[in-house]
């Protein structure tokens, strides 16, 4: 791992050196990065505090226009050379991710590397596209003859705060197309993840990003509101609680924000499931990242017909997952760290809750004794909706199996959060699966999957309730790191005057009103 500590030296040097020219050093406390695997100190970074962040704001408005005039195609050269840059140092970078999240190779590797690659592209091909000029049609007869136009601009200089669980995914995958649409970026990684973001940010330059266009602002939460103070809008990755405050600090200054939050998915069995696809894919999308995603199945619902075969098997599927150290590579464990340390008393307590209002462990329910941070995959049942681990946020490796006495019972149950990220809907009837799936209340849902359309960048993924507000991806998902501008243009050989101008005449007025109600007034009348 010495590149990433070396890369890490450097960037701690260029942050420095960048807040420089100032009176006063900005305080540039370390933050020790820590493998949540093993308890092991795997770099530091600075914490900079509110003047180093200004600076870079500033280094970052005198970049961007420069970047603007690279237009799509010299933007979409970097970003699919970053993709190159990002396949050919995919071990590097899965490395860098695993050291500092302590989660498995392969879900660094499908979910994070797998993720940005095809995102480097799809916003280097598809980037053009949402951001084309629209010619548009109107039926306002004022109009006719004139050339009406919505463009796209990029806002400026976007500032993007992420969480702990994907670092690539996550805070450097909104990165990505807010730098396809012409902007500066600055990156606030989370202080426990910062690393990955760091290493990105050098292979972008290697690739040819220009200097200052994208910056990361390593530090804490503080540095994360410093950053909202100097941005033209923030996109916002993390919890509820937090992701309150920024859209807080953002109205104050009329920004627009971009909201990421919680979630609570839940995934409803009904009684004609394949229920070996249900089980494999409760079992994996529980347990996946252990269980640290926020679209990640937090709470299952059950047909009573099927609920006691449904259990076994994923109790069995369950009790199988090997948990720990991922160090060993590819096929080492199944369930990775914990990678936030509050985060395991969280996992703990929502166990504890479950446990004393009556459900029962079938498998796991403690944490892994021994160096690191880990918890065993559980699988709870005999739970309901008085206990967290069935109405709160869990994001750990546990499963709650609640039975139900029908798909009613089960939308009713489903839409009792107050969260409403993603869900899904097991049955052998598609149709009825899909109905089922309209009723929920969830950005996302999915009928026999889970968290598949995350991949599908053409679809927008964001949240309901107090899971979000905006979304990532699809047209959306670019235009919103640019302000729109409406253009008309009257042709050259226009009449000097326009009927409607001064003076007014009574017979001209009579006529327009007339026109009015011959256009609007026709019709039929209910
Ligand atoms: P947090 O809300 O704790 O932190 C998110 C980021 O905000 C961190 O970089 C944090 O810095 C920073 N921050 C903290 N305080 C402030 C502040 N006052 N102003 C600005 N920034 C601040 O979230 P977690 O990192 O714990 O992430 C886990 C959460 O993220 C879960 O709830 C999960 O569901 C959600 N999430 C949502 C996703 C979605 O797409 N909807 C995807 C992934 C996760 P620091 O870390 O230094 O405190």
């Amino acid at each position: 791992m010495a590149s990433v500590e070396e890369h890490v030296e450097q960037e701690i040097l260029q942050a420095d050196n960048g807040a420089a020219g100032t009176a006063e050093a900005p305080a540039a406390d370390a933050i020790q990065v820590e493998n949540p695997a093993t308890g092991e100190i795997v770099g530091t970074v600075p914490d900079l505090d509110a003047e180093a962040v200004a600076q870079m704001a500033a280094r970052a408005r005198d970049a961007q226009p420069q970047w603007q005039a690279y237009g799509f195609e010299g933007r979409a050269r970097v970003l699919v050379r970053a993709q190159k840059w990002l396949m050919d140092n995919a071990q590097r970078v899965t490395e860098t991710i695993v050291s500092e999240t302590g989660k498995t190779y392969e879900d660094a590797n499908l979910a994070e590397i797998g993720y940005a690659g095809n995102a480097f592209g799809f916003w280097a091909k598809e980037g053009p596209r949402y951001l084309a000029d629209e010619h548009v049609k109107s039926s306002q007869i004022l109009v006719k003859g004139k050339r009406l136009v919505l463009r796209y601009q990029p806002l400026g200089l976007i500032g993007v705060i992420g969480p702990w669980n994907y670092p690539l995914t996550n805070s450097f995958g909104d990165c990505i197309p807010a730098l396809m649409a012409g902007n500066s970026v600055i990156l606030k990684p989370s202080e426990v993840t910062p690393l990955t973001s760091l290493l990105m940010a050098e292979g972008l330059r290697e690739c040819g990003l220009p200097e200052g266009v994208l910056q990361i602002a390593t530090g804490r939460g503080a540095t994360g509101a410093a950053l909202i103070e100097h941005v033209d809008m923030i996109m916002f990755t993390g919890s509820t609680r937090t992701g309150t405050k920024v859209a807080e600090a953002a109205a104050r200054r009329l920004i627009p924000a971009s909201l990421e939050l919680g979630g609570k998915d839940p995934m409803i069995v009904l009684a004609d499931a394949d229920l070996e696809r249900a089980a494999n894919f409760a079992a994996y999308f529980s347990m996946q990242n252990a269980g640290q995603t926020c679209i990640s199945i937090e709470r299952v619902y059950v047909e009573e017909p099927v609920y006691d075969e449904f259990v076994a098997k994923v109790s069995e599927k369950v009790r199988a997952l090997r948990v720990g150290n991922p160090d060993g590579g590819f096929g080492t464990v199944e369930v990775g760290a914990i990678t936030f340390p509050p985060q395991l008393d969280t996992i703990k307590d929502h166990v504890d809750d479950a446990v004393q209002k009556g459900a029962r462990v079938l498998t796991g329910g403690q944490q892994v004794p021994g160096a690191g941070r880990f918890f065993e995959p559980t699988v709870l049942v005999d739970v309901d909706h008085s206990m967290k681990c069935m109405t709160e946020e869990t994001f750990g490796p546990t499963l709650p199996i609640m039975k139900v006495a029908d798909a009613d019972e089960a939308v009713r149950l489903a839409n009792d959060s107050p969260y409403g990220l993603g869900a899904s809907v097991f049955s052998r009837d598609a149709e009825r699966g899909e109905a089922i799936a309209r009723r929920l209340e969830a950005g996302a849902a999915n009928v026999n999957d889970a968290m598949i359309n995350y991949t599908v960048l053409e679809l927008p993924m964001g949240g309901a309730k107090a899971s979000g507000l905006g979304s990532r991806h699809g047209a959306g998902g670019i235009r919103k790191y640019c302000s729109q501008q409406a253009i008309v243009v009257t042709a050259k050989l226009a009449m000097k005057k326009e009927l409607f101008m001064y003076p007014y005449k009574s017979r001209t007025s009579r006529m327009l009103a007339g026109a009015l109600k011959l256009l609007y007034g026709r019709g039929k009348r209910d």
